[in-house]
């Protein structure tokens, strides 16, 4: 028997997401479910990638089938396909594995010929021309590429003439002039008449819809949003019912809670006599979904009940489509829905509070990268207070935004790659072409469109603050200028604040503030915390850092680069005096400058961390880095040194290095002059004896970077020891500390077993683990990096994703022989992949006591680590 392409909706569920997409799979279960959904079929991913696989052509076997099925689908409601005597229309729409909003396209009204409009006149005339239409637009758009601007400004044309604004204006008349012009346009651009033969409309739409997957908007999405190109869209046939009939129809969309807030309640938007995407396309404002409750109270309360129902049988919040036909409800769609990080917290915990899920339920539902959009800053509310809003639109996506004003995608790409790193873009409206632009702004604010609208969908499921819908300000996108609604001009030079969470408008720049984890938030993270194996450090080099690490709940600072103390104005003097001492009592006198400093930043930094442990890492990069470059600078250097201009420059150019990332650095540098090693001990251990005898009990763990062989190690170890151990002695204090080493090196790897027997704890460093694997420079691979992921040579990039076969092989081996010489060697990760929430999956599964990350990542990482253990007890 040959391969089966088409599947009714009431053979299939909704598990079957990846043959028959998410919206087929989901509208076969409300199906299956007794939910009035019109009746139809779905053309399988299979087909889709069998598409592709044959040069973009659908063959006979699957087009036979899909005829076979429209039999089928006829029998099913009695109605015939394009029969003026007892019509069937249809609607072609795609449906990804993924929802991809707004990116795949669809095609209603099918098999309108002149001839059934002809008959349907006869029982409603303005429905039919009204229908007409919109196919003849769609069908023209979509399928044969013609430009949607050439229809849209007949309808504006028309629209000034009658001198009406909204299309239920318009009257028959204008709905058949409107049908005769667009029939000119096809004739003009294709050079043939509108298609009438039924069965070629409706294979050239679901072809259309196969290739709608690889249009540049959709491989956009699809890249950002790590959404492979293999996975293709099915394509859902279904009977139309119509919103377009008269004043007792109508079409909206709903989500089963709020998807700003999470707030329990119905919560979306519909238009009476409309159909499709006339709520999302912004042409008429929609009414709140609770004016449907006086409107028709018998549809709303049914709508509610359906929404309920879905909700508590996809135990999770419901994005829903509708459509009322005549007084019936029909529910077009139904899907998780996207939601902000708020709301995603609201939601989560208040599933739980109503029972519906369970904590471990809730928390495999948050995505954890999504948490990152509730860790940045909010606006400062008190310089918030002294602004005045210029404007005011809809809080389509919560946070705050500031930056300069940009007026399209394209541009807003530009600015940014040229270093404008705060941008706000505003446009009249956005479309799926702006998807890249409105990734590298701050913020979006639009004049057009609902919550609904494509900038509110997108936003919130970037993350980023929006606010919609702002008609009381003018955009000229061309001109390259806004009015606010006082009148004030604004350009691309000026700056703009959106507040996404009040919909405010602000004509200025307005400071922010950190945030913090409270309310919902904390009570999940404390669910998170209960479940999960893994510790979570911070890498954190000032006590501001670990203070902000603290706050998000950090168990301890997993990296402490000291290199950056060494930079304060105050200090790279002494720095550099050391540097360039020609004797080592020059260089005792230049560090023990140093010392009382480095002193009081490791005394306040455990301080911030109450007791928690605390990684100190002795000097990292090549000496180089220190030295001044301007020759002011230099002369003014051997002044203090007493020595003169030409001597310290020989110095400055003895330290030049060919490859610096290779060069005299790590615990090399800590091995030439061991003094700088014996000064940073000194200042550890005195710091954590001070802070001991104020009451805490802190432990430090000194750790060594960039050991490749254990002598390497022993040597610094040595000065180390007797160092803290001298200063232990004099003090006549108690103090427990650790020294460890950084495994950043493969060879560190490969002698793991060994440097354990020396060793206290590794502390993975997989951001030089994974530039010597690969043998490139983390620094340069940018360059090149995007060619191999356009090419799919890489998935990602190994220095955002720990690249898990390679990279991951060698950590895993270092783990195995690093319990081989001490079982109880502790195991920690610090480079940049110990905040990403699938490294931080691997590092779980490979046995790591903890991970470090940046401050901002605490949160993430204590999200992943929860996950990363509930799945592995089959969550
Ligand atoms: P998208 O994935 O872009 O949301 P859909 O396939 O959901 O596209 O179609 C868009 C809109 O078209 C729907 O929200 C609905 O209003 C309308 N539509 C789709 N199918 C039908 C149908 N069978 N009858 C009436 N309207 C439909
Ligand atoms: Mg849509
Ligand atoms: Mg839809």
């Amino acid at each position: 028997m040959s391969q089966k392409y088409v599947y009714f909706f009431s053979e299939g569920n909704a598990n079957m997401k990846e043959l028959l997409g998410g919206k087929g799979a989901n509208l076969a279960e409300m199906t299956n479910l007794g939910l009035p959904v019109p009746n139809g079929f779905i053309v399988t991913t299979e087909a889709c990638n069998k598409y592709y696989d044959e040069g973009g052509v659908l063959s006979t076997e699957i087009e036979e089938q899909i005829v076979t099925s429209l039999a089928g689908l006829e029998k099913l409601t009695g109605k015939n396909y394009a029969d003026p005597e007892n019509l069937l229309l249809l609607s072609v729409r795609s449906g990804a594995r993924a929802s991809m909003p707004g990116m795949m396209n669809t095609v209603l009204n099918l098999g309108l010929t002149d001839e059934t409009v002809a008959a349907l006149a006869q029982k409603n005339e303005r429905f039919a021309y009204d229908s007409q239409r919109r196919f003849i637009q769609m069908f023209s758009d979509v399928v044969m590429e013609i430009p949607n601007q050439l229809f849209e400004s007949v309808i504006d044309e028309v629209k000034e003439h009658r001198n009406v604004k909204l299309d239920t204006e318009l009257t028959t008349e204008d709905l058949k002039e409107l049908v005769d012009r667009f029939k000119e346009i096809y004739k003009k651009e294709k050079g043939a008449d509108f298609p009438q033969d039924p069965r070629y409309q409706l294979i050239e739409s679901v072809k259309a819809v196969f290739r709608s997957w690889d249009k540049p908007s959709a491989v956009t999405y699809r890249r950002l949003n790590e959404i492979p190109s293999e996975w293709g869209t099915a394509v859902n046939i279904q009977e139309m019912v119509f919103g377009n009939m008269g004043n007792d129809c109508g079409t909206g969309v709903i989500f089963s809670r709020n998807p700003a807030s999470g707030e329990n309640k119905l919560y979306g938007e519909f238009l009476m006599n409309a159909q499709g995407e006339d709520v999302v396309a912004g042409v008429r404002t929609p009414n709140p979904i609770d004016e449907l409750r006086k409107l028709n109270p018998g549809v709303y309360v049914e709508l509610l009940g359906h929404a309920k129902r879905l909700e508590s049988y996809f135990k999770d919040m419901q994005d829903m489509e509708f459509t009322i036909e005549k007084g019936h409800l029909f529910v077009l769609q139904t899907r998780n829905g996207k939601r902000t990080a708020d709301a995603a917290l609201r939601i989560a915990v208040d599933m739980v509070n109503e029972k519906m899920i369970t904590r471990e339920e809730a928390l495999m539902k948050v995505e954890p990268k999504q948490l990152d959009m509730l860790l940045h800053p909010n606006f400062d509310q008190k310089k918030l207070a002294e602004a005045k809003p210029v404007a005011s639109g809809l809080a389509a996506s919560p946070g705050a935004a500031t930056g300069k004003i940009v007026f399209s995608a394209e541009e807003a790409v530009e600015r940014f790659n040229q270093g404008e790193k705060d941008l706000v873009l505003v446009r009249l409206e956005t479309s799926p072409e702006d998807i890249e632009g409105m990734h590298v702004c701050n913020g979006i604010l639009t004049a057009r469109g609902g919550m609904t609208s494509h900038a509110a969908v997108v936003a919130r499921s970037m993350g980023t603050c929006c606010v919609a819908g702002c008609d009381g300000i003018t955009i000229r996108e061309d001109d390259k200028y806004l009015i606010d609604s006082h009148g004030k001009k604004y350009t691309e030079d000026d700056y703009i604040s959106i507040d996404g969470t009040t919909g405010n408008v602000y004509g200025e720049k307005i400071a922010t503030v950190e945030a913090e984890v409270s309310g919902a938030f904390a009570t999940f993270m404390n669910w998170a915390d209960e479940f999960r194996r893994l510790r979570i450090r911070a890498n954190a080099d000032t006590p501001t850092d670990a203070k902000i690490a603290y706050g998000f709940g950090a168990e301890g600072i997993g990296l402490c680069r000291t290199e950056h103390m060494f930079f304060e104005a105050d200090r790279i003097s002494a720095m550099r005096e050391m540097i360039v001492s020609k004797t080592l009592e020059q260089r005792i006198k230049a560090l023990e400058k140093i010392l009382p400093m480095q002193k009081e930043d490791f005394e306040e930094l455990y301080k911030e961390m109450k007791g928690y442990p605390v990684t100190i890492r002795l000097l990292d990069p090549p000496l180089h880095e220190f030295v001044p470059r301007e020759e002011p600078e230099i002369r003014a250097l051997a002044k203090e040194m007493g020595l003169s201009f030409e001597e310290i420059n020989e110095t400055i150019d003895n330290l030049h290095e060919y490859n610096p990332m290779m060069g005299h650095r790590g615990c090399r540098v800590g091995i030439t002059y061991s003094e700088i090693t014996a000064m940073q001990t000194k200042a550890i251990i005195e710091a954590a004896i001070s802070v001991n005898r104020q009451g805490m009990r802190v432990v430090p763990e000194i750790m060594i970077p960039l050991v490749g062989e254990v002598n390497e190690f022993k040597f610094v170890k040595e000065i180390i020891v007797s160092t803290a151990e001298q200063v232990i002695e004099e003090a006549d204090a108690d103090l427990h500390y650790m020294v460890g080493t950084m495994i950043e090196i493969p060879r560190a790897v490969v002698t793991a077993d060994v440097i354990a027997r020396e060793a206290e704890f590794f502390s993975f460093g997989t951001n030089d683990l994974t530039q010597m694997t690969f043998g490139f420079s983390r620094d340069d691979a940018g360059k090149f990096l995007r060619d191999y992921m356009d090419n799919k040579i890489y998935e990602s990039d190994p220095f955002v994703k720990l690249d898990q076969t390679g990279v991951g092989e060698l950590v895993k081996m270092a783990v195995n022989k690093g319990k081989e010489g001490r079982p109880t060697i502790k195991l920690g990760v610090c480079g940049e992949h110990g905040g990403e929430p699938s490294s931080v999956e691997f590092f779980h599964k490979v046995g790591l006591d903890y991970v470090s990350c940046s401050p901002f990542r605490v949160p993430i990482a204590r999200l992943a680590a929860a996950q990363a253990a509930l799945k592995e007890q089959g969550m």
